[in-house]
């Protein structure tokens, strides 16, 4: 589903990513551990292009999204993404929120985008919540409504940055289980988290990615049980 061939990215002299090679299959939950200032939001944010990758190839379903000759637009569509601070619209409601793209970018008519809304508002279980405000929920609710509006665009992946990352402890576990049920319908996910017991039961595959490069990659248990590189041994000694 995205091929990603020596992909390089330098911040002027700041070589960020060192040639990331990666295939990500469809149904993959792809989990993204690493020490602060690795790269992993950079990589996230090179997938869909709100960085441009300074050399390397992104091929995403077939198309060179990389060449500069591509739609951008039409890409970030097929691509859900999920950030650290929600970045709800704060003044408009939660079906606003969830509606605006469908409607404005995929010219659904306004029904049926309400109609699909109303869907994800059962899935995440805050239906009641259609017409407040972003500022009347809590965090993890703040976060189910971003996840539901990425949805909404009918995505063939989802990127997640650290999605848990700004919550309250006792939030956590609300906006993982929405994710878990995710993973468990198919979907195909890249999740940059520390959240090492949802990349032990989620995840797929592990990369662990440090100074732009993912130094070592495997199954959750390969990673988690049985590190070999000195420097994965040393991120989860401090983290587990
Ligand atoms: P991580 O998500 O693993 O913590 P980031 O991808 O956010 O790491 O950042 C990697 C490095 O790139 C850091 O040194 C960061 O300061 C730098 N960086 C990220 N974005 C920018 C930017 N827009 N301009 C300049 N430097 C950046
Ligand atoms: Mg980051």
């Amino acid at each position: 589903m995205i091929q990603i061939s020596d992909l390089h990215k330098k911040f002027g002299e700041l070589h960020v990513l060192k040639g990331i090679n990666e295939h990500i299959t469809q149904g993959e939950v792809v989990v993204i551990i690493g020490p602060s200032g690795s790269g992993k939001s950079t990589l996230l944010r090179c997938l869909n292009l709100l960085e441009h990758p300074t050399s390397g190839e992104i091929v995403f379903e077939g198309i060179t999204i990389t060449d500069q000759r591509n739609d951008i637009n039409k890409l970030r569509e097929k691509m859900g993404m999920v950030f650290q601070q929600f970045n709800l619209f704060p003044h408009k409601t939660v079906l606003e929120n969830i509606t605006l793209a469908p409607i404005n970018v995929k010219n659904i008519k306004k029904d049926e985008a309400e109609k699909i809304a109303f869907k994800l508002l059962d899935r995440i279980g805050l239906r009641d919540k259609a017409n407040s405000y972003p500022n009347q929920l809590s965090g993890g609710q703040k976060q189910r409504i971003a996840i539901a509006r990425a949805l909404a665009m009918s995505p063939d992946v989802m990127l997640f940055d650290e999605p848990t990352s700004a919550l309250d402890p006792e939030m956590v576990g609300e906006v993982l289980d929405v994710m878990k049920e995710l993973a468990g319908d198919g979907m195909t996910m890249v999740v940059v988290t520390h959240e090492m017991g949802f990349a032990k039961e989620v995840g797929t595959r592990v990369l662990f990615m440090d100074e732009g490069k993912v130094v070592e990659k495997g199954s959750p248990e390969e990673i988690f049980c049985n590190p070999k590189n000195p420097r994965t041994k040393d991120f989860l000694a401090k983290v587990l």
